[in-house]
């Protein structure tokens, strides 16, 4: 006879549901409840999220158990309690997002009308913990991607999407910018919208000096091109025309405008090469430097933003290139520090990004050769690929690189350099920092035509778990090439799992 508390077959050996991210306390029950034996109640929970439970879960108001809601302010923010027992099912959270994220648990629980006894805790160890949206150049993220994608979001507690739509925003004021593949101002809406029933906070990406080629393509707007590049991606605004930040401002506001709830404004300034290299900022720049020429204009972006009620986020490559130093110096301080770095796989790294110094990605040439032995995957890809073996105490101190940032490397160096150093620079200089690693950037890394995720992967982990050490803002993934939308579903759950989850047991 089946006894009230024996599983059901499929439930009985180790098929017990993995839930990701995993939550931070589980203890699995030796029973199951069925969901239309339990009536709903609530206390001090808005409405619409009690709404939320009702349309999702089999319960029955003739039930006889409790499925209860309770408002709790000890639990931590985002943070849920969840027990389900064999009378009665609780779930208690301070805010919003806890009640969101015990739902998506409970969803990943339920089979049918079942559920596992279980007792779970659980909280998020990051606060923002975000993926990228490129829409220029994922070109198959279409409106019902976009849509599911979001969803997905939701569905695995990640709560922050930096959207970035180049060319595919309907702009009323420069309509001749907007590809023929723009997203309707309806669609939009529908974003905004679907973000906010999936507890995320959208971070508009408007570019403000480089990689504005979707705008300088077009003749009208050629005169404020800084100069022609190599890399046409990576074209620029020249800082120096009043008319480009004038530009910025008038795209910057439509898209604002259509994420009116956004707290940050992302505004690009990366890789933009160019800088000094029009007559005017040439001059500009011998009188009081190109670090200055920069500053200048990043910190009247900045003004701007924040006179717009949103905090400014810009990406950080320029700021930690040898090249332009004093930049961190100058910049304002509001501004948060977005730090990409993609090829770093392990706490203690073999490699070390070093821009500005005329090699970029480096290590120690004897990797290349005594140690070579040791090196292991997916660092020995990423070596061979993307690094340059180079005597590093030797080179980087006569280009000034050691006095300047020696102090973050670890004590490992010059064999082994402390993960993602520049967080201790940024921080010394009074900047609030987001990490950025990516599931697909900086080369395809192609392995048998898909993107080497092992590299990716890593690169995820190890960023995350820095940022819960160093107790970051939060890390926001990127994505950057035009593959299937479905190729991004491993990076978003492995953001998921490690902004949630850091390196705890
Ligand atoms: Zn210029």
């Amino acid at each position: 006879m089946l006894s009230a508390k024996s599983m059901p077959d499929f439930l009985e050996g180790n098929n017990l549901p993995h839930i990701i991210p995993q939550p931070r306390k589980l203890k699995w029950g030796s029973s199951y409840v069925q969901l239309n034996e339990f009536k709903f109640e609530s206390w001090n929970v808005p409405e619409h999220i009690c709404g939320l439970y009702r349309n999702a879960l089999p319960l029955n108001e003739q039930g006889g158990k409790l499925f209860k809601l309770t408002s709790t302010p000890s639990v931590k923010p985002e943070g849920y309690n969840l027990k389900i027992a064999e009378n009665e099912i609780s779930v208690c959270a301070s805010d919003e997002r806890g009640f969101f994220y015990a739902l998506q648990t409970i969803k990943q629980l339920k089979l049918g009308n079942l559920l596992v006894c279980v007792k779970i805790e659980d909280f998020p160890q990051l606060a923002i913990r975000g993926f990228h949206f490129n829409l220029e150049s994922v070109e198959m993220l279409d409106f019902n991607e976009v849509r599911r994608i979001i969803e997905m979001l939701g569905k695995f507690k990640i709560n922050t999407l930096l959207l970035e739509y180049a060319d595919k925003f309907p702009f009323t004021k420069h309509p001749a910018i907007s590809s023929v593949a723009a997203f309707r101002r309806d669609e939009i809406q529908e974003f905004e919208r679907l973000a906010k029933a999936n507890c995320i906070d959208i971070i508009p990406l408007v570019q403000s000096l480089g990689h504005v080629r979707h705008v300088l393509r077009h003749p009208q707007y050629r005169y404020l091109l800084e100069t022609e590049v190599e890399k046409l991606r990576r074209e620029q605004f020249c800082p120096l025309k009043e008319d480009a930040f004038e530009l910025f401002r008038e795209m910057a506001s439509e898209i604002m405008a259509a994420h009116p709830e956004s707290r940050y404004l992302h505004i690009g300034g990366d890789e933009t090469g160019s800088l000094g290299k029009c007559p005017d900022c040439a001059s500009a720049a011998a009188r009081y430097g190109t670090s200055r020429l920069y500053a200048d204009y990043m910190n009247k972006v900045c003004a701007w933003v924040k006179s717009r009620g949103r905090i400014p986020v810009l990406w950080d490559d320029i700021i930690s290139n040898l090249q332009y130093t004093e930049i961190a110096d100058l910049l304002d301080k509001d501004a948060v520090i977005m730090y990409w770095d993609y090829w770093t796989t392990k706490p203690e790294s073999p490699l070390l990004v070093a821009r500005g110094t005329g090699y970029g990605v480096v290590h120690d040439k004897r990797w290349d050769g005594e140690w070579s032995r040791e090196l292991q995957e997916p660092e020995k890809t990423v070596l061979a690929k993307f690094s340059k073996g180079i005597d590093l105490e030797k080179e980087l101190a006569a280009g000034n690189y050691l006095k300047i940032f020696g102090r973050y490397l670890g004590r490992g160096f010059p064999k082994y350099v402390n993960a993602f150093p520049y967080i201790g620079f940024y921080r010394d200089k009074g900047f609030r920092v987001i990490g950025a690693p990516t599931t697909l950037g900086n080369g395809i890394d192609d392995t048998f035509g898909l993107p080497n995720y092992s590299r990716f992967l890593c690169n995820i982990r190890e960023f995350s778990n820095k940022c819960v050490k160093e107790k970051l803002l939060g890390l926001v993934t990127t994505a950057w090439y035009n593959f299937p939308p479905e190729i991004l579903s491993l990076g978003i759950m492995a953001t998921a799992q490690h902004t949630w989850r850091g390196n705890t047991p």
